[in-house]
């Protein structure tokens, strides 16, 4: 799959619920309003779906959401979809979580040949962890951490920079993630679905925090890229990768590789964009999965060049990231 910008689509970001055990504040808002259940794709159907996208040529596949693993036998997803690891159709499967359910699934998803997970974590402090996440309990994410451990799953902290809240911590988790031997990846907060409170409250740009950070750390850029908006240094001290993604500070549409899927079906080609492509019906319409593939080879040709984020001016797209997927 080749967009019309050059670009290789490599990698499918798949939402499995809009659902979710926490509630993040840059995320939802406290009373949101979730998908009904009928809207959703089946396990089946989402296995149907990526299989296609293997066939076409993804290499990655990263399951998300809401929250991944609240989704009901998710399991049989993450089992489903290893046999294109095993088939060496895929070089990769892995999720994004917030952690709460790892000590269930560590080893499971372990067994289903998930070897990295990226959990979220935006303090260490169980007073502002709760502040943060609204429903969230921090041991339960400790202990989801010591169950990746245990099942060897290698494990990156995802951390969202929000002004005024962890801004005086982000020193501190590297060091924590350094004796941990995690990497880490701060993550600016982006405007996407309104969450009740103005954005530019809790919008914290990377390049300060970079430039605070190397007065403790020694920094060296490294040429290690993801096809996204991160961009990764060394860690002299700790030996371990720390990563800034700045959608709002720098462009990084040249080099994108992916695409995102909802659990509708829904298809976007671009995280800050409102161009979608419905998958659900083509998939439905028939058992083979010709009207599926060229659906999305339609869509692939309209992957647009970049994004629009603009601190200041609102929710850049109305969907939540949620509903996307991280
Ligand atoms: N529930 C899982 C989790 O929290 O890791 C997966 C989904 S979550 C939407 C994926 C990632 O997006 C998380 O790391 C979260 O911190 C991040 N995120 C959510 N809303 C965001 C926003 N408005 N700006 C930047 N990152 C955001
Ligand atoms: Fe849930 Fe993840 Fe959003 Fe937090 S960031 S509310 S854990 S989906």
């Amino acid at each position: 799959m080749i967009d019309p910008f050059g670009r290789k689509i490599s990698y499918l970001r798949v939402s499995v619920t809009d659902r979710c055990d926490f509630r993040c504040v840059y995320c939802m808002c406290e009373d949101m309003t979730f998908l009904p259940k009928a809207d959703l794709l089946t396990l089946e159907e989402l296995d149907r779906m990526c299989g296609a996208f293997v066939r076409l040529g993804v290499r990655k596949l990263r399951i998300t959401g809401g929250e991944p693993l609240v989704r009901r036998n998710i399991m049989s997803l993450f089992r489903a979809l290893g046999r294109h690891l095993e088939s060496g159709d895929l070089d990769e499967l892995t999720l994004t979580t917030n952690g709460s359910q790892l000590p269930k699934y560590a080893r499971d998803l372990a067994l289903a040949g998930v070897k990295r997970v990226n959990v979220s974590l935006d303090t260490l402090d169980a007073d502002k962890f709760r502040a943060i996440t609204r429903w969230g309990e921090m041991d339960k994410v400790m202990a989801g951490l010591e169950a990746a451990r245990e099942a060897g799953l290698a494990v990156k902290i995802n951390m969202v920079a929000l002004k005024g809240v962890n801004e005086d911590e982000l020193t501190h988790m590297i060091a924590w993630c350094g004796e941990r031997g995690h990497d880490l990846t701060f993550i600016e907060t982006m405007p996407i679905g309104d969450v009740g409170e103005a954005r530019s409250d809790q919008y914290l740009p990377l390049s300060t925090v970079r430039q605070r950070l190397e007065r403790d750390w020694t920094f060296s850029d490294i040429d290690f890229h993801s096809g996204g908006p991160a961009r990764y240094v060394s860690v002299a001290e700790t030996g371990r990768k720390v990563g800034f993604i700045t959608p709002m500070t720098h462009n990084f549409c040249e080099s994108c590789n992916r695409v995102r899927l909802t659990c509708t079906g829904t298809l976007y080609m671009c995280l800050g964009q409102e161009d979608s492509a419905d998958l659900r019906a083509p998939l439905r319409a028939s058992e083979s999965d010709e009207p599926l593939i060229e659906a999305i080879h339609r869509a692939i040709a309209a992957k647009p060049k970049g994004h629009d984020f603009l601190i200041g001016r609102g929710a850049a797209v109305s969907r939540h990231m949620n509903v996307t997927g991280g």
